[in-house]
């Protein structure tokens, strides 16, 4: 019993440092484990994830993703932040889970508005927000849901004691039976259940035809990710947006691929394809990008959020959203001319130092940092050739000699820095102490006074271990297999070596003759050294290791110093051990469970209060204002836009009055970000909206129609009048001094409003003028001519 104690130790520690691994396991076919959490159960809402995986995408970049669904009462962010989910799809109240400091990062948004929805029966008497006075109505009584509700209602005059409030039962049956008049709901869902089930027509109310255009479903993941594995997700968004694209090019296929591996819902073809319809309408909703996240709008989101009083904290927005751009240029220009001319890199190594490294009889190059050198190259495009050296000493007299360029493990010392330069450190070893079996633990280093200690030769931590403990007695070994060979020999008391190569050799050569019976303080501290002559190498590889990523670094580690340990030991107390674990993880399980619940109420009731306190018109302007603002330009947004788009033209028709519209495009904006970067970009912006705001009429509606794109509505202006207004703003922009940027000017397309138009009929008369001012050199007004 008494012997089971340790071994029992030893297992826990074994269990505890595998547990350490699991989180990156490797896979047979060498693929990496990632788990993807989504926000509800398999449906075409997540397509884009399941081709990804079938067609290869993630498989080419590495990954085998686990794609889970939803679960009821899953908290989705906690997993994350848990990293029980490595990747996971949320809502737009992810940025209240930032501003409440929590370390999560967006990678895209899939829906550029959500899907989310009020609908009633049509045949209620329900046909207008102002109908909803004193309705039932069914939500989640999750703030952070109901938000997206409640902005449009309280922005249209409604109070929260005009609704009768009700916890959501997710049974479309109550709004059939008329238990309810109001649900919240999913565009893309239940309109299609009531009429295909029972027959109903419904009415939508969605929040974006009244400005609170959320984002719908929105990929993020931990911060640490980002930090740790940026080419993984890098790449991840990107196969995971190639997917997407190829599920909407595709849905028939796609829908087949849910029905047969994903179809837990068990939908039918029908409403698969209705979800489909409806999802990609959201998905390219105002942009031909998918996957488009505008920090613009993330911030409108959020004030929408503060306004209501959910959210108080500063966010830094810019952060909170993966860029992925700066990833593309990992070394700068003069980098990637250097190696292109050096064509080729010449690594000396130790060759004869496993697991770290050595040359094989037949000339060929293994161990752990063989791995490494082989993913360098890759990222640097240029091969590195592994140079032959007899032994280590021969290796340094190599790189003095310039015969070689880099060196791939070695420890940083003054008389080494002579010759080359070295990165930061990226790998770190223990110290320890070999004897024969029969020497008791060295816990006190003067035990070692006047003995014999053996070192490989010319290895840096002699000199290290020489100055910290001068009483002792080196004894130079040609390498570690050799110093072994020594210890069992009795030729010398004990041997110094790197953890890693001791336990190698000892399993491999010298098992039951040998232990590790010392460990010091000091680390083998690796870097990579470059030869000094050359500089530019070290900002290069240094650059690289900056780049590793911790899955990397964990799977070599695993693979090389595997870990076995012995199977006679008892398991029955190690199970007896066990059980009390899980019974502790079970109550704290049932405990966070509760919790969670109680929160969950708690917040209703809150939310309540809080929206009471805010029924002042004050709040219900300042709603109405964002709903309808351009937050980057201050200018009118699109929602706005188009409001006024029909009143105008219905005035127009009934008075006969005349309108005309302006279309005004940016020149080569494109160009404006590619030189001076996105921020000068967005202050551009910021500059020609206040020229259209100074020289426009009150009477004329000025506001953003996207992008680098304005409308201006002319109302009671007839042709001559619209065209003289777009001259003006053109001379206006072109003469315009902008501060950080030279040389802006716009190209502006004018149609005027004829009896029957319709606001598209409008529109696409002014695009094609814009067309044609754009073929005529731009920078100047063309009207729509037939
Ligand atoms: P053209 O003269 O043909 O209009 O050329 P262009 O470069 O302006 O054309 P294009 O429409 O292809 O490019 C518009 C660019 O405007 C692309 C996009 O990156 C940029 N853009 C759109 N919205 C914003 C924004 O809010 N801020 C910044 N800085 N750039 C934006
Ligand atoms: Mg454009
Ligand atoms: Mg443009």
């Amino acid at each position: 019993m008494n012997k089971t104690i340790p071994h029992l130790i030893t297992i826990i520690i074994l269990i505890l440092i595998q547990n350490l691994y699991a989180k990156h396991p490797i896979e047979n076919n060498n693929l990496k484990n990632i788990t993807l959490q989504l926000q509800w159960k398999h449906q075409f809402q997540f397509a884009g994830y399941y081709i990804a995986k079938e067609k290869g995408y993630y498989k080419d970049i590495g990954l085998d993703v686990n794609i889970k669904e939803y679960t009821y009462n899953k908290d989705i962010v906690q997993d994350v932040l848990n990293k029980k989910a490595h990747y996971a799809v949320g809502r737009s109240s992810l940025v209240i889970n930032k501003a409440k400091g929590d370390k999560i990062t967006l990678l895209a948004a899939i829906f550029q508005s959500s899907a989310d929805v009020l609908i009633a029966l049509k045949n209620s008497n329900i046909s207008s927000l102002k109908d909803l006075k004193n309705k039932r109505i069914m939500i989640t009584g999750n703030a952070q849901n109901d938000l997206i509700y409640l902005s449009m209602l309280f922005s249209n005059n409604l109070s929260i004691e005009d609704l009768i409030i009700q916890k959501h039962s997710f049974d479309i049956e109550d709004l059939v039976n008329k238990n309810t008049d109001l649900m919240a709901s999913y565009i893309s869902n239940e309109p299609y259940r009531l009429k295909k089930e029972y027959g109903l027509d419904s009415i939508v109310f969605a929040p974006k035809d009244y400005g609170f255009d959320f984002y719908g479903d929105i990929l993020f993941t931990h911060e640490d990710r980002i930090k740790s594995n940026t080419n993984e997700v890098m790449k991840f968004k990107k196969a995971s947006l190639k997917g997407w694209k190829y599920a909407f090019a595709n849905i028939e296929e796609t829908i087949n691929l849910i029905q047969e591996k994903y179809n837990t819902q068990n939908k039918s073809k029908e409403a698969l394809q209705y979800e489909a319809i409806e999802l990609q309408k959201l998905a390219y909703y105002n942009t031909k990008e998918l996957g488009l996240l505008d920090v613009n709008k993330i911030e409108r989101i959020y004030d929408a959020y503060k306004l209501m009083g959910i959210a108080k904290e500063q966010i830094d927005f810019k952060s909170f959203i993966f860029d992925d751009t700066q990833m593309n240029s990992m070394f700068t220009k003069k980098e990637k001319a250097f190696l292109k001319r050096k064509k080729i890199l010449r690594l000396c190594i130790d060759p004869n130092w496993m697991p770290f490294e050595m040359f094989t009889d037949d000339g060929k190059y293994i161990g752990l940092s063989s791995e490494y050198f082989k993913l360098f190259s890759e990222q640097l495009k240029i091969p590195i050739k592994a140079i032959r050296t007899n032994n280590w000493s021969e290796t340094l007299d190599f790189m003095k000699k310039r015969k070689c360029d880099i060196l791939s493990l070695a420890m940083e010392t003054p008389n080494r820095k002579q010759y080359m330069d070295f990165t930061s450190v990226y790998m770190q070893m223990p110290l320890v102490l070999a004897t024969k079996l029969n020497v008791t633990f060295v816990d006190n280093f003067k035990q070692l006074k006047n003995k014999k200690i053996g070192i490989v030769k010319d290895y840096a931590y002699a000199e290290l271990i020489k100055n910290k403990f001068p009483y002792i007695n080196i004894v130079e070994a040609k390498n570690t297999k050799d110093g072994l060979t020594k210890v069992v020999n009795e030729e010398i008391f004990a041997f110094i070596g790197a953890v890693a190569d001791i336990s190698y050799f000892t399993q491999k050569d010298f098992i039951g003759e040998v232990k590790i019976s010392g460990k010091f303080k000091e680390n083998l501290n690796l870097s990579i050294a470059v030869r000094n002559d050359e500089t530019i190498l070290l900002s290069i590889f240094n650059k690289l290791i900056r780049n590793l990523e911790d899955d990397f670094k964990n799977k070599i580690t695993n693979k090389y110093m595997a870990i076995k340990y012995d199977p006679k030991v008892n398991h029955s107390l190690l199970w007896k051990s066990s059980l009390i674990f899980v019974i502790i993880i079970l109550i704290t399980f049932y405990w966070t469970y509760t919790i969670r619940k109680e929160k969950q109420k708690a917040e209703l009731l809150l939310i309540k209060l809080e929206f009471a306190r805010n029924q002042l018109k004050e709040k219900n302007k300042e709603l109405k204002h964002i709903a309808r603002t351009d937050k980057l330009t201050e200018l009118y947004n699109r929602v706005k836009l188009d409001d006024a788009l029909i009143k105008e033209l219905s005035r127009a028709n009934r008075y006969n009055h005349s309108l005309g519209i302006i279309l005004i495009d940016i020149d080569n904006f494109k160009q404006v970000n590619d030189t001076y970067g996105h921020l000068v970009g967005d202050m551009v912006l910021i500059d020609l909206a206040k020229i259209l705001k100074e020289y426009t009429r009150d009477i004329d509606i000025a506001g953003r129609w996207g992008g680098e794109e304005f409308m201006i509505i002319c109302p009671e202006t007839n042709i001559k009048g619209t065209n003289k207004l777009a001259h003006l703003l053109k001379d206006k922009i072109e003469s315009f001094d902008f501060p950080e940027a030279r040389n802006i000017t716009a190209s502006f397309g004018i149609s005027q409003f004829r009896i029957k138009d319709t606001p598209d009929d409008l529109i696409l008369k002014a695009d094609e003028a814009l067309y044609k001012a754009k073929s005529a050199g731009r920078n100047c007004v063309r009207g729509y001519t037939n």
